[in-house]
């Protein structure tokens, strides 16, 4: 047999024993058409959007709580900005949320649901692997979404020897050549449980594994050679002060810009966050010949692409200057990102959260 139609044939057989393996270990999941139902593309996409940058652990309770309150995309269109950032708390990444609430009112008013990648890429928010998800999972439509659990895969099968970021490009090319005709969706799903369950980043489970007599890893006992990893750099740290101004029992917030890092979210005023320790220069010092007393410990946040310290001025003001206000009972009405309220929760007895 000469080595193109070897390839085609092992191509088949992947896609054959994974659609098995699928129909037998699917992962129950709360967005997830069970065998035989029809699958829900808002529902598609509502995960999607979530599981962006989140463990599919920590998005069931959220997306299942979504559903709750707003079970058809309508719904989720009618809700303001505020309700949903409020729901979205802890999940991080804010912009996704608002880039939801753009893309639901969107959606809404261009019902039926878009069904191929290039009428879904248009929505806030969605890029080539959520269009290739929802087009695929929803619509069956035959493509492949490409996430680090599928790359791995295809990495290992085929012992592709190149590193992140070219190794996206390879893994593409692999995954259009070997996308299903039929059952489109359930071949994607596939190979994410397999890259979730069996071939993980450490330990894979191979002899369990449906895919162990093509897998070309494997077989040449070479697995944790792939995928090629690059080297790690280390996130770079950056520094600010905080500034909690307090009259009575409210504390002074601020809305931040719509655009970057927390956008459009209340935020206590800080300093810009400098790689500098020593340049905390108060940029923003609110009611300006007032005593800040500073707190002994700064706080740490890991953000995705560097760690931040932030020390805590604090102080109480007799004359408030105009602002958002925000009364200590009323902090878990809005939506407040994580940094900030580990920031509030260094404030002596004050606030409930
Ligand atoms: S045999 Fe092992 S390395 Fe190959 S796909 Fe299966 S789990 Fe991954």
């Amino acid at each position: 047999m000469n080595t193109s139609v070897n390839i085609i044939s092992i191509k088949a057989e992947i896609r054959e024993r994974l659609l098995a393996w699928y129909d037998d270990h699917q992962r129950t999941l709360p967005w997830r058409a069970r065998h035989g139902q029809t699958p829900n593309p808002y529902h598609v996409y509502l995960s999607e959007v979530m599981l962006q940058q989140t463990t599919v652990a920590t998005v069931k309770a959220y997306f299942e709580r979504f559903i709750n309150k707003w079970p058809r995309l309508e719904n989720l269109a009618a809700a303001s900005l505020d309700e949903i950032l409020v729901e979205w708390q802890g999940l991080g990444y804010y912009s996704r949320a608002r880039n939801l609430h753009k893309a639901a009112n969107f959606l809404s008013r261009m019902l039926p649901f878009p069904q191929i990648p290039e009428d879904l890429i248009v929505l806030p928010g969605v890029g080539d692997y959520t269009a290739a998800a929802v087009s695929s999972i929803a619509f069956d439509y035959p493509i492949i979404p490409v996430d680090g659990n599928i790359m791995r895969v295809f990495a290992r099968v085929f012992t592709v020897p190149i590193s992140l970021p070219k190794l996206k490009d390879e893994i593409t090319k692999i995954a259009e050549s070997i996308a299903c005709k039929n059952r489109s969706g359930d071949f994607a799903q596939a190979l994410m449980d397999l890259g979730a369950t069996l071939c993980k980043p450490k330990d894979p489970q191979c002899t369990m594994c449906p895919l162990k007599t093509v897998c070309k890893a494997y077989q040449i006992e070479r697995v944790s050679d792939f995928p090629k990893l690059k080297l790690k750099t280390e996130k770079p740290i950056r520094y600010g002060t905080a500034f909690v101004l307090i009259h009575e029992d409210k504390i002074l917030f601020e809305r931040r810009p719509e655009k970057g890092l927390l956008g459009g979210m209340a935020g206590l005023p800080t300093t810009p966050w400098e790689q500098n320790p020593l340049s905390e220069i108060a940029a923003f010092e609110p009611e300006n010949g007032v005593e800040w007393e500073t707190l002994p410990k700064a706080i740490k946040h890991t953000f995705t692409h560097f760690h931040l310290y932030l020390s805590i001025k604090i102080s109480i003001s007799k004359r408030p200057p105009k602002g958002l206000w925000i009364a200590s009972d009323a902090m878990e009405t809005i939506a407040l990102p994580t940094v900030m309220k580990k920031v509030i929760k260094e404030i002596p007895g004050f606030f409930k959260t």
